[in-house]
């Protein structure tokens, strides 16, 4: 058997360890997980009640179109039904995209470092990833430009970025998408833009009512917390939702999926409070950050990378001897960096306790 040679070279995708594995393996009885950007308020009430209503229907297949949740989305986003796809998480869609736009020897770009999933479908297809490096955490957009020749297909943003936490601003990224070709098909990531408010920064949905060559991803795993699920989206030009459609998988969103969704995008009263506590967290873990003598990137998401100034290795070991699971940049090309999910209030001053200890133990890399 031969796999195609384009595969050969890809890795599995490594999880990080599960909670009661890190708890058994540690003999610890408390272990705090900051490292998967999950909202550590669950989700809506709303969302688990419309879950359990569907356990009757369980043997049925889903609606493959998702129509009710496709409805009550278009009219929550202010879009035509038409301009909607959803995938098994936005990470589906990432793949569908790959799938629909690619063959081999076209040419992507994209930033390095951001969300991996870009990369690893374009590869699959045979696409060659163009990688632009970040300018202090941000994607370099004059850059991307620079790269786009006719070769190009697709160009990803993703805002705010993954691992950094940065953002492009509006005018920024108007600048950009003014240049950018007809031909190329420009995916702007805003998996977290939930948490981000502000008249600085862009809006997907607006950005796709001028633009064509725009599709807007963004999902219900992060601030809506429904990431077991496996459920997000894409928004753009009806002839490229047709096109992503054509290579969709009959019920590639399950019925649990869809109703939760539906009932969490009607209670945006719990997306606010989460907004509202992720703010504060942020608030107090960069005041404390500062108080440690550390810098971070800005962080416009539900998580920030701060660099300890240690090796990230050692950082992320130690933390995770004293049950705090953070993402080391060591895995993520930042030696000295770790990206950790901003969690509950007590959450927050418990990762901070764990840090100051580890940061005592640990010297200084110069
Ligand atoms: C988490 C994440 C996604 C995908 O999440 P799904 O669970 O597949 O919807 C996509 N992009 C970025 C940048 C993410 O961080």
């Amino acid at each position: 058997m031969q796999p195609k040679q384009n595969i050969m070279h890809l890795p599995v995708y490594q999880p990080g360890k599960p909670i009661e594995e890190v708890k058994r393996e540690l003999g610890l009885s408390e272990v705090i997980k900051l490292a998967s950007n999950e909202n550590p308020f669950g989700c809506s009430p709303k969302a688990k009640e419309a879950i359990a209503a569907e356990a009757e229907t369980i043997s049925l297949y889903p609606d493959g179109g998702a129509v009710e949740l496709t409805a009550a989305l278009a009219e929550h986003l202010g879009v035509r039904p038409n301009q909607i796809i959803f995938g098994a998480g936005s990470d589906d869609v990432i793949l569908m995209i790959a799938r629909a736009y690619l063959v081999q020897g076209d040419e992507t770009v994209m930033a390095t470092h951001t969300f991996p999933q870009y990369k690893h479908n374009c590869e699959i297809e045979g696409a060659v990833s163009i990688e632009v490096p970040l300018k202090n955490g941000k994607h370099d957009l004059p850059a991307m430009l620079a790269k786009i020749n006719d070769k190009t297909k697709i160009v990803w943003v993703c805002n705010p970025n993954n691992p950094t936490g940065t953002v492009v601003t509006r005018e920024e990224l108007n600048d950009f998408l003014k240049q950018v070709p007809q031909h190329v098909l420009v995916v702007l990531d805003e998996a977290y833009i939930e948490y981000t408010e502000s008249a600085d920064l862009p809006d997907g949905i607006e950005v796709i009512a001028e633009y064509k060559n725009v599709i807007t991803l963004r999902t219900f795993s992060k601030i809506y917390g429904l990431a077991s699920l496996r459920i997000g989206y894409g928004v753009g030009h009806p002839e490229v939702i047709h096109s992503i459609n054509q290579v969709r998988e009959p019920f590639n969103t399950n019925r649990f999926a869809q109703a939760a969704a539906k009932a969490a995008v009607k209670d945006q009263q719990f997306i606010a409070y989460c907004r509202e506590q992720n703010a504060a967290g942020i608030a107090y873990l960069t005041g404390e950050f500062k108080r440690l003598g550390l810098t971070y990137y800005p962080a416009y998401g539900n998580f920030i990378m701060v660099d300890v100034k240690r090796p990230a290795k050692e950082v992320f070991e130690s933390l995770m001897r004293k049950g705090l699971i953070v993402r080391g940049g060591h895995a993520l090309d930042f030696p000295t960096k770790i990206r950790v999910t901003v969690g509950s209030t007590e959450q927050n001053a418990k990762f901070i306790a764990a840090l100051t200890q580890v940061l005592d133990e640990i010297a200084v890399q110069a």
